[in-house]
This record gives structure tokens, sequence and C-alpha cells, in this order.
């Protein structure tokens, strides 16, 4: 494969809605163009270093056996370690995880973190899974797996549809095939085995604050502004907590089987409570019913999307009612909803920085880990604040220096670091 190869004619375009490889390929070349990178470069960060595909059996609980198949890519390992979380869900795929891997090493160069980008994943439906049939898929994913993980070769976390339980049996999984406790092969963790505090709510608070940044960026009131935020889980969840309790009214959430909205504001906490209690948002009183798609276009001053990739495209683009995205999700926009909106002079803080809070306090319990020493919550969150201000202050600086979104800015700054580091390691041998 050489460099990435845009591809252009109508059903290429349709298919790339679908295909979050030659998206992620096409955010790269955008950033690549501005930057005089050699070719050998450009090819060497364009590609995954190494894809492992793995399929296994796992007993159920009836007694049969069933086959599963999981990934684990690692994207790019020149500035360390590679990090990114497991995801369960019924569509991983590989060129899905292919572009998360590649997400997870710009993310990484732009918060100044020490890692490379991995990601992986089992195709599977974790809701209709029993928690004994969770445990023996995860433990055995994990072994097969295990070649490639370690502290200091390549370190994954949670993602959809994985939690903290997920990384404890993980964690004790590696740990039992060593014969010793090894709680800095995952973060993400529950405290009690090695996690770190603030870990569960931070990337809902790196939202937050990104959020609350780019009002100030723009000189817009955050205090009061109506946000839609798209996905209840980890991620959205929390962000939808947070922004409610900064002042912002939050007027559409959504999980995967629809959204409420209320104009006049829902309350997350409750909304939160009611989906905990009934397996859904669906039916909590005092807001109207609206689709997935629908949520998208409610009118707000913010959308926060927070479920998948691929959710604002060609295609709805024109009705979003939000001036600003902020993606907690990885790569929720494609690159010709990008164009869209930027048409449109709706801005977009993109998935790299407005994300990054997971990772960066991921670093923060691998840290703690190693060094057996652990840090209070308010330390925890002021040095999450600080980076991604700083992160924040770094993207919109590159973005008005060259004149591109802030999306193009924070690949630019990414790539180029990592080419940096490349160039500096050499091409071995
Ligand atoms: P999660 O499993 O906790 O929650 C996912 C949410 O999205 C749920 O409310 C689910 O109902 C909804 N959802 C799932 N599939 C959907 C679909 N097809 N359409 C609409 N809604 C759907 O996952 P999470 O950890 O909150 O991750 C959400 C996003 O944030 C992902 O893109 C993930 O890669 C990204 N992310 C997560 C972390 C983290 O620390 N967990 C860090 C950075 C980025």
């Amino acid at each position: 494969m050489g460099s990435p190869v845009v591809k252009s004619t109508p059903a290429d375009v349709a298919a790339l809605h679908d295909d979050p490889w030659e998206m992620a390929l096409r955010q790269f070349s955008y950033a690549a163009d501005r930057l005089t990178l050699k070719r050998g470069i450009r090819d060497v960060l364009c590609q995954p270093h190494r894809e492992f595909t793995v399929h296994f059996p796992v007993q159920m609980d009836d007694g049969s056996v069933q086959m599963f198949t999981g990934y684990r890519i690692i994207h790019n390992g020149t500035l360390g370690p590679t990090k990114g979380g497991l995801r369960y869900s019924p569509q991983v795929r590989i060129s899905e995880v292919r572009a998360l891997a590649m997400w997870m090493t710009w993310k990484a160069a732009l918060n100044h973190l020490p890692y490379g980008g991995a990601k992986g994943g089992v195709t599977c439906d974790p809701a209709a899974l029993s928690a004994a049939e969770l445990e023996r898929l995860t433990r055995r994913y994990a072994t097969e797996i295990s070649p490639l993980i370690g502290s200091h070769e390549d370190i994954p976390a949670p993602d959809v549809g994985t939690n903290a339980q997920v990384m404890a049996w993980f964690m004790d999984t590696y740990s039992m095939h060593r014969g010793y406790s090894v709680p800095t092969v995952v973060t993400g963790k529950p405290v009690v085995i090695g996690g770190s505090a603030g870990r569960l709510e931070a990337t809902g608070r790196g939202v937050m604050i990104a959020a609350r940044e780019a009002a100030r960026y723009l000189g817009r009131p955050f205090a009061g502004s109506r946000a839609v935020v798209q996905g209840s889980g980890n991620v959205g969840g929390v962000t939808a907590r947070l922004l409610h309790a900064q002042g912002c009214t939050v007027v559409g959430m959504s999980d995967v089987r629809g959204g409420i909205y209320n104009p006049k504001g829902l309350d997350p906490n409750a909304a939160l409570s009611y989906l905990k209690e009934t397996g859904a948002l669906a039916g909590y009183p005092e807001a109207e019913a609206v689709s997935n798609a629908e949520l998208l276009e409610l009118p707000c001053d913010m959308l926060v999307p927070a479920a998948i990739e691929g959710q604002i495209t060609g295609a709805n683009a024109e009705r979003i009612q939000a001036r600003v995205i902020v993606e907690g999700a990885n790569g929720p926009t494609t690159p010709e909803a990008d164009e869209i909106l930027g048409t449109r002079g709706v801005t977009i803080v993109p998935d790299i920085l407005a994300n990054a809070g997971g990772v960066i306090v991921s670093y923060f319990e691998w840290v703690q880990d190693l060094q057996s020493y652990f840090w209070s919550e308010e330390e925890i969150n002021a040095n999450l604040e600080r980076l991604m201000v700083h992160s924040f202050g770094q993207v919109t600086r590159v973005a008005s220096e060259q004149g591109v979104s802030l999306r193009t800015g924070a690949l630019i700054f990414s790539v180029q670091r990592v080419a940096e580091a490349l160039m500096a390691r050499g091409i071995y041998p």
C-alpha cells in the first residue's frame, strides 16, 4: 500500500460513510498534505504496524460452544508503548478497529503522552451475554491477544461495551499467567486493584472542559447554553451530568434505542437513573421521544456525539442546528460532514482533543501503578484540567496559523510530532 487513497466517485464517497478506516485515512491526508513529510515517512504513518485477528471458542451457560472473532491492532508505537481501548459490540469489524487504533496514535501525540496507538475489540453483543459468559469471553480473548499485551508493550483500557469489571478480569487473567499481580497491564480498572481516582469520569470530564474552552474560544456563554448529548454510557452519561452541573441546559439525550427531548431541559441525573432502572431512556416522563437521527438535528447550541463513529454525515450535516460540535465519540463526523459544517461556520472540537480525558487519566493510572503511589481525585482532576486546556490552546493556535479547521490543526500537530520522533529514531535497520 502506498500513500492513502482518496476516493472520489459518488459510490466510493457513499461507501466512505460506512468505512471508518477510509475516513481516518482521509483525515490523515488533509494534515499530511500540509506538512512536508518525506514520502517514506508518510507511508509508514498511514499503515497499521501490527494486526492480530483471533477466532476463539467460549462455553455458553447452556453448555454449547460459540465461536467469536476479536482483534488487537497496533497502529504505531514510535512514541512509546501502545495504548487503546477494547470494544465489545456487534458492529466491531477490522476497519473500525484499524481506524480507532490510528486515532489513538494521534490522540496520544497531541496530548504529549508517551504512548503509541492501538485498539482492540470483539464482535459480540455484550447485552445478550450473561456475566459469566462475558467473563469467560474476556479471559479467553485476553489470553488470545496476550502475545501483544504488556505493561511496557501494549496497554488496553475500556471502550464501548466494556467497563472496569472487564478490565479487572483482563488484568486478573494476565496476572494468573504470570503468577503475580500486574496492575500496569490495563487501565480503567476498579480503584481497589490499582485503578485511578477520577478515571471513571475522566473522558466525560474532559469533554466538558473541551466544551467550556470552545465557548471561551468562540466568545459565547457556556452556562445557560443548550446541549444535546448522543449516547448515555461512560462518556455521554458523565458529560451530560457535568454539563448540567456547570449550568448548561441539557435538552436532549439518547441511548442505542433512541432519544428524549425537552426544550426546557432534562435532569441528566434523573434520566440516567431511569435508564439504569428500566434499561432504556424511552418512556422517561416529561420528555418527548425522538429517534437517534432526530436527536442530532434538534435545536441547540452544542451537540455532543458520544456514542459511535459515522453519525454526522453528508446526509444530515445540512440539518444540524448546533453551532458547536464537541466530539465525545471517536470518529462521529465524516469528512463530507466536516466540509459541509465548516462551510456553514459550525465549529467542531475534534475527538482526539475533546475525548482525550480518558487516555490522559489512563496515563496517570499507569504512572501511579508503576510507582505504587496514588494521587487524590483533586490532583487527578487538576492535572487533567491543565493538560486539556493546554492541548486546546495548542490546537487553536496551529489551526489559526495554518488557516485550517480545529480537526486538521490537531492532526497537523500530532502527525508532525510522530513524524519527528520517527525520523529521530530512524528506519531500522
Ligand atoms: P459505552 O458503551 O459506555 O456507551 C455507549 C453509548 O452509546 C450507550 O448509551 C449506547 O446505548 C449508545 N450506542 C451504542 N451504539 C449506538 C448506536 N449504534 N447508535 C446510537 N447510540 C449507540 O461507551 P463509551 O465508553 O461511553 O464510548 C462512547 C464513545 O466514546 C466511543 O466512540 C468511544 O470510542 C469513545 N471514547 C470512550 C472513552 C472511554 O474512556 N470510555 C474514551 C475516549 C473515547
